[in-house]
């Protein structure tokens, strides 16, 4: 098929499938479908140089550099996150998180000095996710440094947060560190990040010990 570049022009680029390409890339993220990404793409189109262009530029900056933090998981562009190299932070305190989003939303309400854990999920056996995909080894790990004397579990009210909560409870299990989670005031099947501040910061603030 015939580009539509300009008169003259013979390169291969195929504007429909080009574009077909993108809007369905696009269609896959969280909270956009098929339609969103038509009506994302033919904005960006309209905005090339102001928007879709530096977007682009963006995506494959933060793509080349953010990984995740050797310790915690968190993501920046060093090897370990700025919140674990702020010595300013309360070191003695590791709040678990199940992503990245809930780190975001924690920091966000300004209620924790803490340090943090980034768990990168919970456990599922409807998704097959099992302790092996979770950074529960390197949290177990890091409850064992002498600096740590408090674990603040703060996962989701959801069936498997707290499935999530009691296993790490078990593991931790003999430990010197003191295991909390956040108070009940949340939604049940609420997530973290959905929380406004104000639930946020009562729901730490009121945190009781994780019974095994
Ligand atoms: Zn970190």
């Amino acid at each position: 098929m015939a580009c539509h570049c300009h008169p003259g022009c013979h390169c291969l680029f195929d504007m429909h499938t080009s574009l077909e390409n993108l809007i369905r890339k696009l269609g896959r993220l969280p909270g956009l479908g098929p339609r969103s990404a038509r009506r994302a793409v033919l904005f960006m189109l309209k905005n090339r140089q102001r928007l879709m262009l530096p977007l682009a530029e963006d995506m494959h900056e933060v793509a080349s550099k953010v990984r995740a933090c050797v310790d915690c998981g968190n993501l920046d562009i060093t090897d370990r996150c700025s919140i674990c190299l702020d010595s300013r932070r309360d070191q003695s305190r590791i709040c678990v998180v199940e992503d990245v989003g809930d780190l975001w939303a924690m920091e966000r309400a300004s209620v924790y000095q803490g340090l943090y854990h980034v768990l990168g999920g919970t456990l599922s056996a409807l998704d097959g996710r099992g302790p092996d995909d979770l950074l529960i080894d390197r949290l177990v790990q890091r409850a064992r440094h002498n600096d740590t004397i408090e674990i603040i579990l703060a996962l989701s009210a959801t069936v498997d947060g707290q499935t999530t909560a009691h296993y790490i409870g078990e593991k931790l299990q003999g430990s010197a560190v003191e295991i909390t989670r956040l108070a009940r005031g949340m939604p049940v099947g609420g997530e973290l990040d959905y929380l406004d501040d104000g639930t946020l910061a009562q729901a730490l603030k009121a945190r009781s010990t994780l019974e095994v």
